[in-house]
Parts: C-alpha cells; sequence; structure tokens
C-alpha cells in the first residue's frame, strides 16, 4: 500500500512479487501489546510482534497524521527507546532511515519483537494521552505498522494500569482486554479508552451503542442517553441503513474543551464538563453527536477518492472535504432540528448565521471551498493572524453549499427530493457498488442525477469560483428571503479584533478592506492612545459611537518598541447580519417545501 512496485518491472515479474507478498501477508503473524506501567509519567509502552516474515529487515513505521484530522502531526517524534530482538530474546541491529521509520535488520529471523515507549500527554481526540487518571490510546500515534503488512489480521492485547478495569474501544474483543483486527487501518482506526470510566449503553436500530465518559460533568445519564438514542436514530434515517454492528462513544468530559473525531465504528468526543447544564450548550452536544456519528456514513464509507486506503506517511490531497465536513456540518445541526431538540426558528437562525459568517469573512472572496478543503493541511490546520483574510471554512461554507444544493434540488423536484437523496445515491453507489471513493465530477453527476438539471455553474462559481451566491432566490423554494438587518445602517467599524493583555491592548487581526486595514494598524500593534487621550480595550467601541464614516483617527501605537502614529480613516462597517423572513404570500408548494425541509408535521 505504502510502497508502490516501480513501474518499469515487467508484468509477469510484478505479478509474481505481488503474489510473493500476498504469500507472505498470509503467512505472518502480528501481535502488539499496550501497557501503562507507570502512567503518571505519560509513557505508553509498545510491543509489536511480527512472526513469520522471514525478511533481511523489515520497516516499523509511526503514521504521520490521524485520518479525520488533517494535518501532519508527526507522531514519531513522542517515540523513546525503541528495541528490537529476536525469538530468543537477542539484540536486532535497529536504526532509523528516515523520521519515521526504524528499519530492524532481522537477517531472515522467524521472530521478531520490537518494543518503544511513546509520550502521550497532548490532550485532544487526535492525539494520544495518559496520566494517572486515564489512558486513552490513538492507534495512529501509538502503533507503527511493519511496512509490507498493512493487511495483516493481528491481535492487541491491553495491559491497563494496576486497579483499571474498563477498555472501551470499537475493536472486537475476544477475552478480557484482548481483541483482533483485520488489518492495521482497523487497528490505527479504533482509539482506546482505558480507566475506571461509567459504560453507559443505548439501542438504535437494533445495535448496541455503547458511552464511555471521561472525567464526570452534569449530565443525566439516563436523559443524555435517552437524547442521544434520538440523535442516532434520526441520523439513521438519511441514508436508511446503518453498516456497524457495534458502535462506541468516548466522551472526553474536561474542564473546557470542544471537537470529535470519527472513526469507523466509533468516536472520540470533547466537551466541557458543565456544557451538559445549559440548552445551548446540551444541544451544542447533541449537534457535536450527530456530526461525529453522520461521518460513519460521510467520509468513513462514502468518502473522497483520496481518503482511503489512506497512506499513513504524508497529506493525503482531496478538494472535497467540503462535503465529508461540510455536509457533515449541514447534517449536524439538522439532526437535531429533526429530533426536535431546536425549535424551526432556532434552527432558521443557526443557517442564517453561518450564511453571515461566510459572507463577513474577506477570504471567501479569495480561495474557493475546493481550494480550502485541498489546502487543510498547510492552512485551516495552520492559521494565523491573517488566516480570515486568506482562507475560508470548509466547513461553515460546505455548509452553507449543502442549503444551496439542497434548495435547488427541492425546487427542482418540487419538494419530491432532497440533498438527502443525494446522499443516498451516493452512499449506494460508490460505497457500496463500486466499492472506491468519488472524484468532484462524480459527486456533481450524483447531485445532477437527483436534482434532474445539470449543476455546471454551481460547481463553477461557488465550488471552485467565488462568486456570490443570490441566497433568497435558493430560500425562495422554501417561502424565504434572507435580509441583511445591517444594509441600511451607516456606522463606522473598526475591522481589527483587539485583546486586553496586562493592561494593554493588543491587534490580533486586522480585517481586509477596513477602517484598521487602510489606516496601516498591524498585528501585534498595542495601541496606546486615539486623537491624544489614553484608551483601554473597553473605550474602542464608545469612540466608533462617538463618530462618523470619513473621520479621521490620530491613533498612537507601540510598534515593536518605536511609537509610531497612524492616521486612521473610518470606513462604514461592512458586517452582514443575515436573518430570514418569509416571502410575501408563499404558494402551498414553497409551504410545502418549508414544511418539510424544516420537519414540521403538518396538523
Ligand atoms: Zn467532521
Amino acid at each position: 500500500m505504502l510502497q508502490q512496485k516501480k513501474l518499469i518491472l515487467p508484468f509477469l515479474l510484478m505479478a509474481f512479487l505481488c503474489l510473493g507478498n500476498v504469500a507472505a501477508t498470509l503467512a505472518a503473524e502480528l501481535q502488539y501489546t499496550l501497557s501503562m506501567p507507570e502512567p503518571h509519567t505519560h509513557y505508553f509502552k509498545v510491543e509489536a510482534d511480527l512472526s513469520g516474515a522471514n525478511k533481511k529487515y523489515i520497516d516499523f513505521t509511526m503514521p504521520v497524521w490521524a485520518p479525520g484530522s488533517y494535518l501532519v502531526r508527526e507522531f514519531a517524534k513522542n517515540v523513546e527507546n525503541f528495541e528490537a530482538t529476536d525469538k530468543s530474546g537477542k539484540s536486532l541491529r535497529a536504526e532509523k532511515i528516515d523520521k519515521n521509520t526504524w528499519r530492524v535488520y532481522s537477517n531472515k529471523a522467524d521472530a521478531v519483537h520490537v518494543s518503544y515507549d511513546v509520550y502521550a500527554f497532548e490532550i485532544s481526540v487526535r492525539t494520544s494521552f495518559l496520566d494517572a487518571s486515564h489512558g486513552y490510546a490513538n492507534g495512529t500515534s501509538t502503533f507503527m505498522y511493519p511496512e509490507g503488512y498493512e493487511k495483516t489480521a493481528g491481535t492487541l492485547v491491553v495491559k491497563p494500569y494496576q486497579g483499571w478495569d474498563k477498555v472501551s474501544t470499537g475493536l472486537k474483543s475476544t477475552g478480557k482486554f484482548t481483541y483482533t483486527f483485520p488489518n492495521y487501518d482497523i487497528l490505527a482506526d479504533s482509539p482506546l479508552e482505558i480507566g475506571n470510566h461509567p459504560v453507559y449503553e443505548f439501542t438504535t436500530n437494533g445495535v448496541k451503542h455503547e458511552v464511555a465518559m471521561y472525567g464526570g460533568g452534569n449530565y443525566d445519564p439516563e436523559r443524555l442517553m435517552a437524547d442521544m438514542q434520538k440523535v442516532t436514530e434520526e441520523a439513521g434515517k438519511v441514508i436508511g441503513e446503518l453498516p456497524v454492528d457495534r458502535y462506541v462513544f468516548i466522551v472526553h468530559n474536561l474542564d473546557h474543551g470542544g471537537g470529535g473525531l470519527e472513526h469507523l465504528n466509533s468516536t472520540t468526543l470533547e466537551t466541557s464538563r458543565w456544557n451538559y447544564g445549559t440548552e445551548a450548550g446540551y444541544n451544542g452536544f447533541l449537534s457535536l453527536v450527530a456530526h461525529e456519528y453522520f461521518h460513519l456514513w460521510n467520509v468513513k464509507r462514502l468518502r473522497p477518492l483520496a481518503l482511503g486506503p489512506f497512506d499513513y506517511n504524508q497529506e493525503n490531497y482531496t478538494d472535497m472535504l467540503w462535503v465529508s465536513e461540510g455536509i457533515t456540518s449541514y447534517y449536524d445541526d439538522l439532526i437535531v432540528r429533526r429530533a426536535g431538540f431546536i425549535t424551526p426558528q432556532r434552527y432558521l437562525d443557526i443557517v442564517a448565521s453561518s450564511i453571515s459568517n461566510v459572507e463577513n469573512t474577506p477570504g471567501n472572496k479569495v480561495q474557493t471551498v475546493a481550494e480550502s478543503s485541498y489546502d487543510a493541511w498547510i492552512k485551516y490546520y495552520r492559521r494565523n493572524e491573517n488566516s480570515n483574510n486568506a482562507e475560508v471554512s470548509y466547513y461553515t461554507k460546505g455548509g452553507v453549499m449543502g442549503h444551496l444544493l439542497n434548495m435547488d434540488i427541492m425546487r427542482s423536484t418540487k419538494g419530491e427530493k432532497s440533498l438527502d437523496d443525494v446522499m443516498r445515491y451516493m452512499y449506494n453507489r460508490y460505497y457500496k457498488q463500486l466499492k472506491r471513493g468519488y472524484t468532484q465530477a462524480e459527486f456533481q453527476e450524483g447531485v445532477e442525477k437527483i436534482a434532474g438539471h445539470s449543476m455546471d455553474d454551481f460547481f463553477r462559481d461557488y465550488v471552485n469560483g467565488t462568486k456570490t451566491p443570490d441566497y433568497s432566490a435558493y430560500f425562495n423554494a422554501a417561502g424565504l428571503k434572507l435580509v441583511n438587518e445591517n444594509a441600511d445602517r451607516n456606522v463606522p467599524g473598526w475591522g481589527a479584533a483587539t485583546a486586553a493583555s496586562d493592561g494593554k491592548v493588543l491587534v490580533r487581526a486586522v480585517n481586509r478592506g477596513s477602517s484598521a486595514w487602510e489606516g496601516g494598524l498591524n498585528v501585534n500593534d498595542e495601541i496606546i492612545a486615539i486623537n491624544g487621550y489614553r484608551i483601554d480595550n473597553n473605550d474602542l467601541s464608545r469612540i466608533l459611537s462617538e463618530h462618523n464614516i470619513g473621520d479621521k483617527l490620530e491613533v498612537l501605537v507601540a510598534r515593536d518598541g518605536k511609537l509610531v502614529t497612524l492616521q486612521v480613516p473610518l470606513l462604514k462597517d461592512k458586517t452582514i447580519r443575515y436573518h430570514f423572513e418569509e416571502v410575501a404570500s408563499p404558494t402551498a408548494l414553497q409551504q410545502e417545501i418549508f414544511n418539510k425541509w424544516l420537519y414540521i408535521k403538518n396538523s
């Protein structure tokens, strides 16, 4: 999978090599052991036993990234004490041949044993963490794979710290703390939560769902399980089949945090442990549940061509994260709405606010949503002070694209079809029938098939272009128009994000085309005084309210230790604030589409 055969090899020889490889893979056996004798030191001990390889040397490689999180994270940086021995315990020579590969000179030994320690102290859904209270091991930052044996099945034995008696993972169990995996992809894709956490359960569509709750919090387990059950059931209706026989939620309840990472039959969610106490926090958590759970279909099975089989050694480029992530974002709040946790009005507010968010991002006019997907590795995951000017989020804009596609389809089919039909069609065609990923052209074809007309303009202008859609024309299908509350507001704006730090007012970001941008304010400038008066961070909005568009302010800043005086012209605040309004006298069809879209049952 990783090492491509040289193309210049004659076909027969190539076939022979491939067969040879398969034979070696079939004969080989692989076992990993994960232990944690001193969890307070944050080191996992990993052992891998490969037998039946009989090779001159074997390369053990640590992935550089975790699928679902598109950043090269260099997990090999946390590896220490790599050692290799043969069956008799005799030491085998091992050397690093690149940043994440250890070559073990096995000299045709029948069995090779390697061991290493992994420092695990980065608490996030995509890394590994171990302390005196629990262990969380993500396959990609824990287990190296022997190259050429990625398809080899194996076992994993977990040795929890003494007194810890729970392991939660999507891996198939064959005994206490013993698991099997059919290939490395599954091992890498099945994080393990290890400790004494409570585990709750519920059943959706006949499938047992386990919820491992680490960290405590103000949730009521009974209510939460009932609500997660409703969310998963509603999510399952989109595609109409649940392709797992078991599903595991690992929930990290932390002092603060948020996010999730999807896996084939499990997910890890991170949330603030006191979030459950407010309506917004609680519904936000359900939306996260819906998001990661919907990935079970969208991206873990229905996937862009580049996202599987994974190359763990480098970036895997795709221009389709706006579908994998954006359309999943489209579904997360929609599923929560369909399950009845938020009102239609609240849902409309969420949609209007995400459109405002996209249109208020200057980068939306610089980067297309397809480019945003492609460059996730170097941009979305590596944001800096200028990101808003240069980038658009494939999550937010992708979600907005989902709404426009859905409205287009509902209008074209008179409410008979929706984006759900596209997702169902794509899932059946590419995941089930063709058993491969799809390209952007194929996704467009899928939309066209359901909508019944060409989508060339849409993909040219909005997916591969930065044109501003006529939103109201789209939402007219449901009898709605999008209204900018700020359209008639003639007030000046700063266009700079500032923060108070140690009594200083510091510029954190400057929006392209704003007053701050035109006046030459820089990120990291300390704003000391305006028009001769010393200011603090709260004065900035007062000063704006006392001036008009066209006024000039004299702004004294400290920049790299020098005082600089700037003349800042006050420009109109162009911030958009959309909300939906009903069109005058909506037709019966518009009303019907509105009700179908928002799951309003006719009384
Ligand atoms: Zn996602």
